[in-house]
């Protein structure tokens, strides 16, 4: 970076700056103290010549003097060394051909090291495309006064008689030491250059092995809090499991009234916790990048049916009316698709609006966008009445942890991750949230999704589960269940019983197989997580098992996990279902039925 210095500083310290390139830095060094050696050869020399009095050459020596001056101040107070160089390199030139061709009308040793200092000088200070330009505009014009003098061809009659040998003593002592100076001073300038830039490179390499080892602490760091997350719900959800299912049991005893409230204050609050110990699990999955989206046959309309079905009830409960308005469209049709995931997005938009309005309305429609034969674009819509969002937070709304104010948080509980999983889960998808809220007045949220057309028609009669409410024929049914904790052993005992089951309890997967081996059984529920052996392996060796009825038996996994990865790999091991603890008994009981049915 260049400085303003005054008019009259003389001093190198504030022309130069450290922030400049090195090299740029040693021609401005090499300018400054070059002129001062050129001042005092040249004054050397004027005082020689004007006491022989030479007077061409004492106008020469003159000008030559005043200009080296010149040059040094204008270097002093600007310190432009490429403008500077170019004119110190004209006036050498001029001086060298005056000499050559003028004044001395000879090329002596002094032309020579005149032409060897522009040429180095020339290269040094402004690279290769002008040294090049100023040694040829040195060197062709001697070399042509060469040929024209060995033809005897050339004399002008302003020739100095004879020079004396002081002069060319002083110029050739001058001459050598201008160019070693040059020299030295370029080469330590270069060394420097080079020093500079292994420093740089060894600094750099020493900067990407920090950030490398900074990546890799914060990949672990991050890999550590997810595990911790996953264990902590998972650990989480074992105990949650047993209460929520001990309360489904006592509900299902036909308790007094006063209980029943009781009863169904505590699985409201123990679903409540194990929502949000899922959202942070899944939030995390999705952090995680773990999350796969997968493409399977589903019926919108169904789906949507069984979203609104639980949340019907709740906004009835809390004196809402609510619409459920799908496109005909779309009756019927087959998609490709992930409808866990559309179930998840869906689910936490209708939660929150019937949570966020008191009075008024929830709307939920799906129509069709763009219905082009075997492609499908379905808008989804979510409104309500509700207390709606200001605008400055319809963004922030969407970040992880973040809710519209303290209030929401005292009045209506949640975590803030709803809406970070519906944008996350609609981004994986290259997908986008509309939202448009008004204070008091409410909120809609929208988005289109794609889907994907089977040739298949629902033939109406849905995917064959329609099952039965009865639990006729259920009694009989010898069960295994593999299963290491025996709080879950309890619970599913108490639970069975009402179905008037009574399973045979496996404590391990390697128990699980010699019984299976052993004894005769109808289905098997398979913990994954157990000593000795665990669910997935269990359920690989019966499937190897000899006896094809036996190899055969229906295996419904119990999983701890969320949802997300744990589907793939417990129908890899062979297994029918699975439902995730802590399930819903009519689930399981549907499970159950639909598996054992005759025509399976
Ligand atoms: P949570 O529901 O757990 O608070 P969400 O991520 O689902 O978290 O929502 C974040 C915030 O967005 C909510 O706390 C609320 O302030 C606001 N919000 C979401 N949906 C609505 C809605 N339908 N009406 C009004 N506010 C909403």
């Amino acid at each position: 970076m260049r400085r303003e210095t005054s008019f009259f500083n003389f001093s190198i310290s504030k022309i130069i700056s450290s922030d400049q390139p090195v090299l740029d830095q040693a021609r401005i060094r090499l300018l400054y103290y070059g002129f001062w050696i050129v001042f005092v050869a040249v004054a050397g020399l004027l005082l020689s010549v004007y006491f022989q009095h030479q007077e061409i050459l004492t106008i020469t020596a003159t000008i030559a003097l005043i200009s080296v001056v010149v040059l040094f101040k204008y270097l002093t107070y600007r310190p432009q060394w490429r403008q500077i160089s170019h004119i110190a390199l004209v006036l050498a030139t001029l001086l060298n051909l005056i000499n050559v061709y003028i004044t001395l009308q000879t090329v002596d040793i002094i032309t020579v090291q005149i032409i060897l200092l522009t040429i180095v000088f020339s290269f040094y200070m402004l690279g290769q495309g002008w040294g090049l330009f100023y040694s040829l505009l040195n060197l062709v014009p001697v070399l042509l006064f060469l040929v024209l003098e060995y033809n005897d061809s050339y004399y002008i009659p302003l020739r100095v008689e004879k020079v004396d040998q002081s002069t060319v003593i002083i110029s050739l002592f001058a001459n050598f030491n201008i160019i070693i100076f040059i020299h030295s001073h370029f080469y330590n300038a270069f060394f420097n250059n080079i020093k500079q830039l292994k420093e740089t490179g060894e600094a750099q390499q020493k900067l990407n092995a920090d950030l490398e080892a900074a990546m890799q602490k914060a990949e672990k760091s991050s890999l550590i809090k997810s595990e911790f997350l996953s264990v902590m719900s998972h650990e989480i959800r074992t105990p949650l499991n047993a209460v929520i299912g001990m309360t489904n049991v006592m509900i299902m005893g036909n308790p007094r009234p006063d209980q029943k409230e009781n009863l169904s204050v505590l699985k409201f609050s123990a679903n409540n916790l194990l929502a949000i110990v899922n959202d942070v699990l899944d939030f995390n999955k999705i952090e995680a990048g773990k999350l796969i989206f997968e493409s399977v046959k589903f019926n919108l309309v169904d789906l949507l049916q069984n979203i609104c079905g639980s949340h019907m009830i709740k906004a009835e409960e809390k004196g809402l009316a609510f619409h459920l308005k799908i496109d005909p469209c779309l009756q019927d049709r087959v998609l490709f698709g992930d409808p866990t995931r559309i179930t998840q997005i869906l689910f936490n938009l209708v939660s929150n609006a019937i949570k966020f309005t008191k009075t008024g309305s929830v709307w939920v429609k799906a129509y069709c966008h763009e219905d082009r034969h075997n492609n499908i674009t379905v808008t989804f819509t979510v409104k309500d009445t509700g207390i709606g969002i200001e605008k400055n937070n319809l963004e922030s709304i969407f970040e992880p942890f973040t809710q519209e104010s303290i209030t929401t948080t005292r009045k209506y509980g949640g975590t803030g991750l709803g809406l970070a999983i519906v944008k996350r889960l609609l981004e994986l998808q290259g997908l986008h949230m509309n939202v448009i809220s008004k204070i008091g007045e409410g909120s809609e949220f929208s988005f289109n999704m794609e889907f994907p057309v089977s040739t298949e028609k629902l033939d109406g009669a849905g995917d064959g589960k329609q099952l039965s409410n009865e639990n006729d024929g259920l009694s009989n049914l010898r069960m295994l269940i593999a299963e290491d904790n025996p709080v879950n052993v309890l619970l599913m005992r108490k639970l069975l019983s009402k179905w008037s089951i009574s399973p045979t309890i496996a404590e391990n997967g390697e128990r699980a197989i010699e019984l299976v081996m052993y004894g005769n059984f109808d289905i098997i529920l398979m913990d994954l997580q157990m000593p000795v052996m665990n669910g997935f392996d269990a359920a690989i060796e019966i499937r190897k098992l000899a006896d094809p009825k036996k190899a055969h038996i229906p295996i419904i996994a119990l999983t701890a996990a969320a949802l997300f990865d744990i589907k793939e790999e417990v129908f890899n091991a062979g297994m029918n279902d699975y439902v995730a603890k802590p399930f819903k008994p009519e689930e399981l009981i549907e499970k159950i039925q639909y598996l054992v049915a005759p025509v399976h």
